[in-house]
């Protein structure tokens, strides 16, 4: 994977994803796990080996029981007691006396003789043809997962929030939860093997504006922590022991940036109207309420999407009705009169609570995801609807539903919220009877539904970045299929075009929220198919609009009527970058 090798320089390619140059000292976190080494042990050594294999599953035994009571206190007995299956796990006399049995009788170390058991059990019990004990075998990982970290004596995970030097971040993965915990003074970028440019690590990346780099296949176990290096967030590259020259060309690049920076700042406080005046909304993608101040510097007239999970996770219990009332006002009064849109949950996929212990699934982002977990956990749906009614009276709150799939859902989130609506009229509790809802439209089906769907709400936001995955069938978080993720997909260009005849149809203003409304590539076409709004990460919005007030609608929608009668996403994407490079050629300088 190094790819240059020069005077010591050690140069790594992976998917750039945001922008950005740093350099420092790297900080290697959570290496992939990989078979431990066997060892011949002497027949001295068994004792002592099953008394620790003895140690290590009582020690598991509290940490599981601790994790219990915390969620059974915080969340409740429901969900306190799916570790239930975790504790039966470390009764398993399969699981127990094979390990037992091989450190006797093989006499091999104990982590060895217990990985050994463990996996050949979990893939025994992965490959049945019975959905309960399949899922016995995502409890059997997760538990002898703890087992072995304690056999091996992991330490705890390191402290994110809390670094006590400078440091480049690189790990197998990053999770989202574990982005948004970055210590932003100590982290200077971060560059993960896996991942891509849609995937919710990269966003928060953006979100957070740290220089980022993902899909570097095995950097994690490449380098080492202390070696120096540079992360190119523009380019998707790190390079370790830069040599002076090295140095010196990067030296330039950044001057360059700080020249287009100031282009950009010039027209932070201009409307995005493109030569031949036509008017483009531009909004920006937030994760928290905070963000709002951010929002206004970068010039972005709203909030086009509030991801609101980001206040569901690293903590030990959901947020609940008033503490989520209170982050919405605060974002709803900062930018009043200007829109915030507020995403309903969308939990699941790469996204997960700490705090609920939802079941590991086989394909999570097909599985349990953002509205459908909701019309199941009403309590926590409807908390988060009140919350969010409550905040239309304070500011332009809108809200929308993530990944409807169908009229059904739509049906049953509207009957939800209009319950909420006559409980809060009950109560005398303030709200905007006349806030707009909208639909996340992120699926292939609400696409070509979007004729229904669009008689029930007042606007609609592409998703492109879900709309992509499950309409290509690639994984947005898959580094080795990352080419296979073509935006400009004529399947998906022919959705968008259906999703806004549609929604115009009736009337009904069509967003795009998704990556693609803030990569200057996709912003003609999506503006020449008819789009009405944009809605991008903050560190997006400028150059956004900058290509925007160099570019004509007219040529923009020539664009789009060649993308829809071209068969190949490649030409697509090159007239795309024509334009754009023809309209800015700057923003391609770095
Ligand atoms: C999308 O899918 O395009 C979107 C904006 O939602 P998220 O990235 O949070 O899934
Ligand atoms: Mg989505």
């Amino acid at each position: 994977m190094a790819e240059r090798l020069h005077a010591g320089e050690q140069t790594f390619h992976g998917i750039p994803v945001s922008a950005g140059v740093c350099r420092g000292k790297i900080l290697v976190l959570d290496k992939p796990r990989h078979a431990v080494p066997p060892r011949q042990l002497s027949d001295a050594e068994v004792a002592g080996e099953l008394e620790r294999l003895e140690n290590a599953f009582r020690q598991t035994r509290q940490q599981v029981l601790e994790v219990q009571r915390k969620v059974t206190e915080n969340v409740g007995a429901e969900q306190g007691s799916i570790f239930d299956a975790h504790l039966l796990v470390l009764e398993d006399p399969v699981l127990i006396d094979g390990a037992v049995r091989l450190i006797r009788e093989q006499k091999v170390n104990v982590e060895q003789a217990f990985q050994t058991v463990a996996e050949s059990y979990t893939a025994a019990l992965a490959k049945v043809d019975d959905e309960y004990l399949r899922e016995r075998a995502s409890d059997m990982r997760d538990v002898t997962a703890r087992v072995l970290n304690n056999l091996l004596g992991r330490a705890e995970e390191l402290d994110l929030r809390h670094l006590k030097e400078t440091c480049i971040v690189i790990a197998h993965d990053l999770t989202p939860s574990k982005t948004a915990l970055l210590d932003r003074e100590h982290v200077l970028g971060f560059a993960t093997d896996i991942g891509s440019r849609t995937s919710h690590t990269a966003i928060m990346a953006r979100s957070l504006h740290i220089p980022a780099v993902v899909g570097l296949k095995n950097a994690s176990e490449a380098l080492k922590s202390g070696q120096f290096a540079l992360l190119d967030g523009f380019n998707g590259v790190i390079i370790v022991n830069p040599t002076d020259q090295t140095l010196f060309e990067y030296g330039q690049l950044i001057r360059r940036h700080a020249t287009l920076e100031e282009k950009l700042r010039e027209v932070v406080g201009q409307p995005a109207v493109t030569l031949d005046n036509h008017r483009v909304s531009l909004l920006a993608n937030v994760e928290q309420a905070g963000d709002a101040e951010a929002v206004r510097a970068a010039g972005a007239e709203g909030i086009g999407l509030f991801r609101t999970e980001y206040l569901f996770i690293n903590r030990d219990a959901p947020p609940g009705e008033e503490e989520q009332f209170q982050a919405y006002r605060q974002a709803a009064s900062a930018l009043r009169p200007q829109p915030v849109i507020i995403r309903t949950l969308d939990l699941g996929g790469d996204k997960l609570l700490s705090s609920l212990a939802v079941p590991t699934e086989l394909n999570p982002f097909l599985g349990w995801r953002a509205i459908r977990f909701c019309l199941q956990q009403v309590d926590i749906f409807r908390a988060q609807l009140r919350a969010i009614l409550r905040a239309s009276a304070e500011g332009n709150v809108k809200l929308m539903y993530p990944m409807i799939s169908g009229l059904e859902e739509l049906n049953q989130a509207n009957a939800l919220l209009s319950r909420c609506r006559d409980e809060l009229r009950a109560e005398n509790v303030p709200f905007n009877d006349r806030m707009e809802v909208g639909a996340m439209i992120e699926t292939p089906s609400a696409a070509l539904v979007a004729n229904s769907l669009a008689r029930r709400v007042q606007f609609f936001s592409l998703g492109t970045n879900d709309l992509i995955q499950y309409t290509l069938a690639v994984d947005r978080m898959n580094e080795k299929i990352a080419h296979l993720y073509e935006p400009t997909h004529p399947a998906i260009l022919r959705l968008i075009k259906h999703t806004v005849d549609a929604a115009h149809a009736h009337q009904v203003r069509v967003s795009v929220c998704g990556e693609m409304a803030g990569d200057p590539v996709t912003v003609p076409l999506l503006v020449g198919l008819g789009v009405d709004e944009l809605s991008a990460a903050t560190s997006l919005i400028a150059q956004v609009k900058y290509l925007v007030r160099r570019m004509k609608i007219s040529e923009a929608r020539e664009l789009a009527a060649f993308a829809l009668d071209c068969e190949s996403p490649s030409e697509i994407a090159a007239r795309c970058q024509e334009l754009v490079q023809r309209a800015a050629p700057s923003l391609f300088e770095m």
